[in-house]
């Protein structure tokens, strides 16, 4: 797991550096025509540097509106698929070639082919983070922002919802009127955020509002006073009238939420909120990776096509509900 610094300072030969690789990235980008995209996870030297930083969902939607010839992806595998899978005629680099993510290690094609045999009347919705393979064998995608609404979309009863089991879980609360099929997957960043953590952190900060993310379990989950995606706490967090939050989520979103709201506080209720995954990816990365054009994710043909479908269908249903 990735050092955390206990206060977030630089030294001066640091900073510098730091300095030096943004510039170089800043005409790298210039030379090859480039975007850089980030997710709210990412180290805060790389959303800095970012063209657009935000969640799956609008990380999905931003590829498909893009129109430099070389986008870098600064997230995980499946994120880097879902813009080649939408963006094909572009070059999508992933800076670090493992920056893999558990959650979506934990389904195979030949497990999820197995249970859609099990049950063949229900529909498969698949959680955004799961792979290429995974979502071409689904019939439609969601994130943690709209996974009630597409699940609530489906035209089935019966929902096989993959992989995560928390996520799935919360979704089953709002949607009752569906059968869930819960497959066994779980984020473990999320995961290890437990009931003691949050209660230790609402008395370290009473006034404080707890928000979740639906990646967490139940238990953490029914301690929250706003549960939400990542997109859903900036929008609550900016709108609310409370000064103080305490987040239920990977520590990368500290650094947007108090750049956007300067006048509030927000604390993290565990420093094990981190994903090692997210951080791999470093300025000294991205800049290797403008440089020598690596390392390009692509999606097989085969794949794609139906993968895409996928992904369109939940991008229809969440514009149809705005
Ligand atoms: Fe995967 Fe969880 Fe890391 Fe997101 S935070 S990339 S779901 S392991």
């Amino acid at each position: 797991m990735p050092k955390i610094r206990k206060n977030n300072k630089m030294n001066k030969n640091e900073i510098a550096y730091k300095k030096k690789l943004s510039e170089k990235i800043k005409e790298l980008k210039k030379k090859r025509n480039a975007i850089i995209i980030a997710h709210n996870y990412q180290r805060d030297e790389i959303q800095e540097i970012a063209d657009f930083t935000c969640d799956s969902l609008e990380l999905a939607r931003k590829a498909t509106e893009v129109t430099a010839d070389v986008i870098v992806f600064c997230g995980v595998h499946f994120m880097a698929e879902s813009a080649s899978i939408l963006n094909p005629e572009k070059t999508v680099l992933l800076p670090v070639e493992e920056s893999g993510c558990p959650l979506a290690d934990m389904i195979t094609l030949r497990n999820l082919k197995e249970k859609k045999a099990q049950f063949p009347d229900a529909a498969v919705v698949c959680y955004v983070n799961s792979s290429a393979e995974i979502k071409s064998e689904s019939d439609i995608s969601c994130t943690s922002s709209n996974a009630i609404e597409v699940v609530r979309s489906a035209p089935n009863k019966r929902v096989i919802f993959v992989p995560d089991k928390n996520l799935g879980k919360y979704v089953q609360r709002n949607v009752p009127e569906k059968e869930i099929i819960l497959w066994e997957g779980y984020c473990p960043t999320h995961l290890r955020l437990t009931e003691e953590d949050v209660l230790a952190a609402k008395k370290q900060f009473p006034s404080a509002e707890f928000v979740a993310h639906p990646e967490c379990k139940p238990e953490v989950l029914d301690m929250a006073d706003h549960i939400c995606s990542t997109a859903g706490m900036f929008k609550y967090t900016k709108a609310s009238k409370t000064k103080e939050f305490i987040v239920g989520t990977e520590m990368g979103m500290l650094y947007k939420l108090k750049k956007e709201n300067p006048d509030k506080l927000f604390h993290i209720p565990t420093s094990h909120l981190i994903c090692a995954n997210m951080k791999l990816t470093t300025l000294g990365w991205v800049a290797y990776s403008l440089e020598n054009l690596v390392y390009e994710v692509k999606v097989p043909e085969r794949i794609r096509e139906k993968a895409k479908k996928t992904l369109e269908r939940m991008l229809s249903v969440t514009t149809a509900a705005r």
